[in-house]
């Protein structure tokens, strides 16, 4: 038998809970099919456990650094690793489980957990049951992507999902991919005591950022003697006995390198393969993102895709914003856009890298006549009083309507610091509003007017 919905929403992650609750409180008929872990990638295999080993991680740093603040501590720094995924799992459990509890609890929801695949454009199958809807909504999100290395079939690796399960610290630990999964994850092994390699295929670690970003990044992660290894294409793998070996080809260093354990963080492949797409006739792109305009709609009318899977945004707060455009849309008859929002996110490594907007390489190639400032980090007062001098400070502004382009702002609390930016530039305010404004002593948020402050046309000539 068929059991009819208003909506179905196929992926429990960070955009299909709310729109599903939502949709369900506006007294339509709605299912939500989860396949895994309620909550998706962010809950249980991304930005939660990541932050909460990170977190694990800095204490442990700076118990080393102890004694550069006058602390002694009597005995040696040791992780325990049990603990610290106990710790983790607790944090995890909390959320996927809230998330749960939120969806069984709400009325007019009923929940399936199985895979769903497409038999029509309207026509969801969940093992031996078949559902269907008028509106059809995709959060599948995605996957780790496994590249086609030689040898990789020999040896054992992990991804973001299977490095979940360590309660170890790894004797060494190689890490392929220089981007920001990789950055994360080895900064935070090399302090739970792993000697870490980071093996970059690209001339620069996180390409995507400017090249000043990139190399004060490197500089931060070889200062606690992490090794990393640029341009060097990852050949060949194979098994040496009980470590492992990577063939680099690459122009300088060693050919190889060994280790105890392997990490593979090269990138992300949507979750769409498995969907029965082609019998709904959802259009993908090459590389299997389902195609959505401005509103989230895809090819056929009726059937949404929102979050990782349609290649608009790879982060919760994008997938969330998804949500928000679309029940903006089909429930409060406000027209919302996926081209109204601004670029923004964070890397967490420690410090972080709080970014908004454009990158000063984005704006030159735009031939944007622009004005640009930066700060190193030590001229921070309050990155000095917290002995957190690393970094630096960089803002764009557009020379004739004065709205800022961008900015990068590697350093300590970053990722909060960002937001100030990031407010006036929605507000699309002239940066003056934030040079006037009085801002707290001592953070480091009180530094951004001054930097304002010595803003200089950028040079057209020096290209990033
Ligand atoms: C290591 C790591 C760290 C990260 N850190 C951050 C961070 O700090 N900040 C940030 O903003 N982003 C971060 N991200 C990215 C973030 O996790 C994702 O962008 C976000 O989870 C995407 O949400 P989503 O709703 O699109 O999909 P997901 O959260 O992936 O959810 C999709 C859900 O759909 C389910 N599903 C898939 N196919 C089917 C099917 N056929 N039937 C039923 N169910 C199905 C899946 O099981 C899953 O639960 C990180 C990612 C990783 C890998």
């Amino acid at each position: 038998m068929t059991i009819t919905y208003d909506a179905v929403i196929i992926g429990a992650g960070q955009a299909g809970p709310p729109l599903a609750v939502r949709l369900a409180g506006a007294g339509r008929k709605v299912a939500i099919v989860e396949r895994n872990q309620f909550g998706g990638t962010c809950v249980n295999t991304g930005c939660i456990p990541t932050k909460t080993l990170i977190a694990s991680a800095r204490v442990a740093h700076m118990a080393r650094r102890a004694m550069e603040y006058g602390i002694g501590i009597d005995s040696s720094i040791t992780v325990d690793m049990k603990r610290v995924k106990e710790r983790k799992d607790a944090v995890v459990r909390r959320s996927n489980e809230g998330v749960e509890k939120w969806l069984r609890g709400t009325e007019n929801l009923t929940v399936y957990k199985g895979h769903a695949r497409f038999e029509d454009t309207r026509q969801l199958r969940i093992g031996d049951e078949i559902i269907e809807a008028g509106q059809i909504f995709i959060n599948v999100g995605a996957r780790a992507l496994v590249p086609p290395l030689p040898g990789l079939d020999q040896v054992s690796y992990f991804n973001n999902s299977t490095m979940m399960k360590v309660d170890f610290v790894p004797e060494q630990l190689i890490v392929v991919g220089g981007s920001y999964v990789g950055l994360e994850f080895g900064q935070m092994y090399r302090r739970f005591g792993s000697e870490v390699t980071i093996v970059e295929m690209g001339p620069r670690l996180i390409r995507r950022e400017d090249e000043d970003v990139s190399e004060a990044i490197r500089e931060i992660l070889q200062n606690e003697s992490i090794h990393i290894r640029l341009d060097a294409e990852c050949i060949a793998l194979e098994k040496q006995g009980d470590k492992i070996a990577v063939a680099l080809n690459c122009s300088t260093g060693d050919k190889k390198v060994t280790g105890s354990h392997l990490l593979l963080a090269v990138g992300r492949v949507p979750n769409t393969d498995d969907l029965g797409l082609d019998k709904a006739g959802v259009a993908v792109d090459q590389r299997g993102y389902v195609q959505v305009d401005d509103q989230l709609c895809t090819n056929v009318p009726g059937i949404y895709a929102l979050g990782d899977c349609n290649g608009r945004g790879a982060f919760t707060h994008t997938s969330y914003n998804d949500y928000e455009i679309v029940a903006g849309n089909l429930l409060d008859n406000d027209k919302r856009r996926i081209s109204d929002r601004i670029t923004a996110y964070a890397l967490y490594t420690d410090p972080p890298l709080g970014r908004a907007g454009m990158t000063e390489s984005a704006v030159r190639k735009a031939g944007r006549k622009a004005l640009m400032a930066t700060r190193p980090m030590t001229r921070v007062g309050r990155a000095v009083e917290k002995g957190e001098t690393q970094g630096f400070m960089k803002i764009l502004v557009d020379a004739e309507t004065k709205e800022i382009l961008g900015a990068s702002l590697l350093g300590i609390e970053c990722d909060e610091v960002i937001h100030s930016i990031l407010d006036v530039m929605y507000a699309k305010a002239p940066y003056t509003v934030i040079q006037r404004a009085m801002h707290i002593h001592p953070t480091i948020t009180e530094l951004i007017p001054t930097l304002l402050g010595e803003l200089k046309p950028l040079d057209p000539s020096m290209n990033s």
